[in-house]
């Protein structure tokens, strides 16, 4: 006995029916899928991203976690895949979404196009730096000329890597470590960081140098923070030299 979709009137089979409708039909009456408003802060200094309450480098993460909020209704285990377009100088910001299932024992390929709404802002790490916020500095000092000329570049190039990889951990911006500023000294460098915690455990890794002859620490109060709690600032102070 030959099937009919209640809504067309077309022919329909076991193969091309869902709920006793022709897919076509089916799709166009019932939402099968729910995306999320997309909603994003972009850092015009960086071009960080900011979705929800999370910061990404890269488009790629951010299209993963968009994948994975969209909900889906009737249909099985669907791949769902997201491409972000961001062109702002061409107004361009949307996601497309490609969902890939089987529908009435068919393949499918859906496509949808979502709005991207985005807000311009300056990300934490920027303000900070515009700010010239900072609560330690790191001072990294050589006794000897020729050993400077030797390590000093190496050391500036870890310690940039080091901090590079506690940021690439964390997409909380309150956890990060930021150089807010570095000034270059005639026997050294100075490093201007935001992170206390972090600074400590550079010097950790500093101090396992073979030339790392010393370590000095000292605390300058420099004000109140608005809770009324004093605002202390932490100076580091790494020596390397020839060991006598
Ligand atoms: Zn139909
Ligand atoms: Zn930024």
């Amino acid at each position: 006995m030959k099937r009919f979709c209640p809504k067309c009137g077309k022919e329909i089979t076991e193969n091309t029916m869902i709920n006793n409708f022709c897919v076509d039909c089916y799709l166009s009456e019932h939402e099968l899928i729910k995306i999320p408003v997309i909603d994003v802060v972009f850092c015009v200094k960086c071009f960080k991203i900011k979705m929800g309450t999370k910061w990404y480098n890269n488009f790629e993460g951010m299209e993963e976690d968009i994948s994975k909020s969209i909900k889906y209704y009737d249909i099985n285990q669907p791949k769902i895949t997201t491409k972000i377009n961001i062109d702002l100088e061409n107004n361009i910001h949307n996601a497309e979404i490609t969902i890939k299932t089987i529908i009435g024992n068919q393949f499918k390929e859906l496509k949808y196009i979502e709005n991207i709404n985005i807000k311009k802002d300056t990300c934490l790490t920027c303000s900070r730096i515009a700010g010239n916020y900072y609560t330690t500095i790191l001072q990294i000092r050589f006794n000897d000329k020729k050993l400077q000329k030797l390590i000093l570049e190496k050391i500036i190039a870890e310690i940039k890597d080091i901090i590079f990889k506690i940021n690439e951990k964390t997409s909380r911006p309150s956890a990060n470590i930021n150089i807010v500023r570095e000034v270059s000294q005639k026997n050294g460098i100075d490093f201007y960081l935001d992170n206390l915690k972090y600074t400590k455990n550079l010097v950790t890794h500093l101090m396992k140098h073979k030339s790392a002859t010393e370590r000095k620490m000292s605390k300058s109060l420099v004000g109140i923070d608005k809770d009324g709690k004093d605002l202390i600032r932490t100076t580091f102070c790494v020596h390397f030299g020839n060991k006598e």
